[in-house]
């Protein structure tokens, strides 16, 4: 019976890999480097790019990210030939579109900007091959678009299509006519798109950005927090990046929460209240038709006196308790408690149910 375990030697190293596995993914296990672009490990291989190329056998360029391994297989992952094929491909995808990368908002985070900077390719001087494309900062609230930077890898098309499942992106046209489109060609902001952001998330590049992220500061200056989502009861682990002055400036899914990376347009863009001047920060009792400030003493001994009124005269169920997926699970589990047992009524319910 033919083993499930492939041996293999990849730059000198021996190492063994499942059947079935590519050798982008076996190098990865063990720690090997090998560039890619469109390759991600959420979505379906594309082998589109070219950059993962590693030499098989002594002789064949392969993509590392489609190929599968064989017994006794032996990669090289970079030589002179190697380096010359990578260095050209990055050369073609800056020289079809716009990247300067100083108006960019990806400058500093931005997979092509690496690896042009690893390779030493440019600068680019011929134009002939520079396409015109839209360029849309305006049309949607959550997502900046500019086609220009665009360099067709397809990880938003597989994105919004195969974990989204909202399919907004397509592939239109063929060869060098090839471009992005948001539906039937519409604007990204008048198509069916929900703004969950997560195909921003995933592009390479600064062909997709934030709104939130504009003007705010430097990629490198940003400093990131973890938290979890206040919205709903998923619990979507949310790595928050702030700027110098503090200020919460994009949302990225975390890949260790139950949401695995993934976010909603809630979670991924509902945090502007954490800044608003409106935000309710001291409790507030309503005097003579006016709200008043008060210290969380003064307000729950008011509440605790209001509520013992309330049960003295008409009895503990003509009072009721809504807890809300906001809150934490102990902090719902308290109020179901606190209802139960000091009020003395089933009264309680969740939010959801309104
Ligand atoms: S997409 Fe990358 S390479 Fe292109 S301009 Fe932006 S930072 Fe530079
Ligand atoms: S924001 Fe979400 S729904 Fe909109 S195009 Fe991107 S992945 Fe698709
Ligand atoms: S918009 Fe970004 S993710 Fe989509 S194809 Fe272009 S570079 Fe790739």
């Amino acid at each position: 019976m033919e083993s499930d375990l492939i041996k293999l030697n990849i730059d000198g190293r021996e190492v063994k890999g499942k059947r079935g596995q590519t050798i982008l993914e076996v190098a990865y296990e063990h720690g090997i480097y090998i560039p890619t672009i469109c390759y991600h490990p959420k979505i379906s291989k594309t082998g589109a790019c070219r950059v993962c190329i590693v030499r098989v056998n002594d002789k064949l360029l392969r993509t590392a990210c489609t190929e599968p391994i064989m017994d006794d297989m032996k990669v090289v992952t970079e030589d002179e030939g190697i380096i010359k094929s990578r260095k050209f491909v990055l050369e073609l995808l800056l020289m079809e579109g716009d990247h300067n990368c100083l108006y960019c908002d990806s400058n500093g985070n931005c997979e092509l900007q690496t690896l042009v900077q690893k390779y030493q390719v440019g600068p680019i001087e011929d134009t002939s091959l520079r396409h015109n494309r839209e360029i849309d900062f305006t049309s949607s609230n959550a997502l900046k678009r500019n086609e220009m930077r665009c360099i067709l890898c397809g990880r938003c098309v597989k994105t919004c299509n195969e974990i989204q499942m909202c399919r907004v992106w397509g592939m239109c046209e063929r060869g060098s006519e090839t471009h992005l489109i948001a539906d039937d060609d519409k604007r990204i902001g008048e198509s069916t798109c929900v703004k969950c952001g997560q195909c921003v998330q995933m592009c390479p590049t600064g062909a997709l950005s934030f709104q939130t992220v504009i003007g705010t500061g430097q990629n490198w200056e940003l400093t990131k927090e973890s938290s979890i989502c206040i919205y709903c009861g998923v619990g979507c682990k949310i790595d928050f990046y702030k700027n110098q002055h503090e200020v919460l400036v994009k949302a990225l899914g975390n890949e260790d929460g139950p949401n695995r990376g993934h976010l909603c347009v809630k979670g991924r863009f509902g945090f502007d209240f954490v800044h608003s001047p409106k935000r309710l920060t001291k409790p507030l009792i309503k005097k003579n038709g006016n709200f008043e400030e008060a210290s969380w003493d003064v307000a729950l001994d008011l509440v605790a006196k209001k509520l013992t009124e309330i049960k003295a005269k008409s009895g503990p169920d003509s009072i009721g308790t809504l807890c809300s997926a906001k809150c934490t699970n102990e902090e719902n589990y308290l109020l179901q408690k606190f209802t139960r047992g000091v009020i003395g009524t089933n009264n309680t319910d969740h939010c959801a149910r309104l």
